[in-house]
């Protein structure tokens, strides 16, 4: 059988041209990069390399950049570190109802130490308006925390008026860009973002390696002690073989972004096209505008989306219910929640997220196995 993979929201497959880089450092460059001799400077030189390739993918100063180990702890050092570093003692906080866990989590822990967060609601399409977040606003707030494409449904966030807003009152402005990265680009300085989180593995890089953008001169404070690696926010020895290839995927990603728009609109536009327009079994989740090129997620009336993925799986067809990490989970999605989508379609969500490597063809296979799937648990005819 062959497999079809629509999932690349979870994880890309690693571009050959990444492996290449990094093999090396796997093999004969075991330098650490603090080590003085030739060793630790072959090491280092490629930690910089990769340094300078994010941050010109960004249009930032590699100076200003923190290599950690993935999304989730860059977005953890950007709200802690941010805080602790300035406001140990409390103050109010703006996020989102329909952020990753890695951020929502964090500000759920904050809550729980005397920090007042704001849930910002979104509209029925998944955004938040820039006017939501200004009503949110009160004379002791020091942090705004706003994805900029959401992980589950791909609908992206007003970034540029919130940054406008945050920059006009002083406030700290972080961004999880996890999921735009791969397919928007990011000017971090020229849109009032103090703090932005990338990672690798989403743009055809290695798992296990992210960074934190940290504007020149705002303070954070590190989460973990021990060496002086990363200007002292992020000990520890660099994973430097995944570093160089997180680096490597950042430059591919420059070279070849506007192609891979192009690309995943055209197949995700074939999905809403043959599987959902028009059809009342179907609900998309979000719009087709302002939305990420290669996300579509959509509910099927009458199916449990774990049932369905099973059904799905069995048939080669690999995609998601709602986000990776909620996978097995019977809870319905925070997301779709916080959208206020009907009762019947908050257990039966299926996102597809297309990459690189997929085709048109793979993408009519599956449309076809989803029909067949759906008619078969809702106990229709085929
Ligand atoms: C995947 C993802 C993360 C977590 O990144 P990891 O590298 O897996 O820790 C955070 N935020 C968003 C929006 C994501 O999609």
């Amino acid at each position: 059988m062959k497999r079809i993979y629509l999932d690349n929201a979870a994880a890309t497959p690693m571009d050959p041209r990444v492996l290449d880089v990094m093999m090396p450092y796997l093999t004969t460059a075991y330098g650490n990069p603090s080590s003085l001799h030739y060793f630790g400077q072959q090491a280092r030189a490629a930690v910089q390399t990769a340094r300078s390739q994010v941050a010109h993918c960004l249009g930032v100063k590699g100076e200003d950049l923190v290599f950690t180990s993935g999304g989730t702890e860059a977005d953890n050092l950007a709200i802690l570190g941010f805080l602790r570093a300035n406001f140990p003692d409390g103050g109010h906080l703006i996020t989102t109802a329909v952020e990753h866990h890695a951020v929502l989590r964090t500000f759920q822990a904050l809550e729980q130490k005397g920090y007042d967060v704001t849930y910002v609601p979104v509209e029925a399409d998944g955004r938040v308006t820039a006017e939501a977040v200004a009503q949110a606003l009160r004379d002791d707030t020091v942090l705004i925390s706003v994805m900029y494409a959401n992980n589950e449904t791909g609908m992206v966030q007003p970034v540029d008026a919130i940054g406008a807003l945050a920059r006009q009152k002083g406030i700290a402005f972080h961004v999880d860009a996890v999921q735009a990265f791969g397919y928007v680009p990011i000017r971090p300085l020229e849109q009032g973002i103090d703090m932005l989180t990338v990672c690798s593995h989403k743009i055809y890089g290695p798992k296990g390696v992210g960074a934190l953008y940290i504007r020149h001169g705002l303070q954070v404070a590190a989460e973990a002690y021990g060496g002086p690696q990363e200007h002292r926010l992020r000990a520890g020895t660099e994973n430097v073989a995944a570093i160089a290839g997180f680096g490597k995927a950042a430059e591919l990603l420059g070279a070849e972004r506007n192609d891979r728009v192009l690309a995943a609109r055209r197949l995700t536009d074939a999905v809403y096209e043959r599987l959902i327009k028009g059809d009342a079994r179907f609900h998309l989740n979000g719009r087709r505008n302002h939305v990420l090129p290669n996300i579509i997620d959509f509910s099927v009336d009458g199916v449990d989306s774990a049932i369905l993925l099973i059904a799905l799986d069995l048939q080669g067809l690999a995609v998601s219910a709602g986000s990776a990490c909620e996978a097995g989970a019977v809870e319905a999605s925070h997301v779709l929640q916080a959208m206020g989508i009907e009762e019947k379609w908050l257990r039966s969500s299926i996102r597809l997220s297309v990459g690189k490597e997929n085709t048109l063809d793979e993408i009519k296979r599956a449309v076809a196995i989803i029909g067949d799937a759906v008619r078969k648990s809702r106990g229709e005819s085929l």
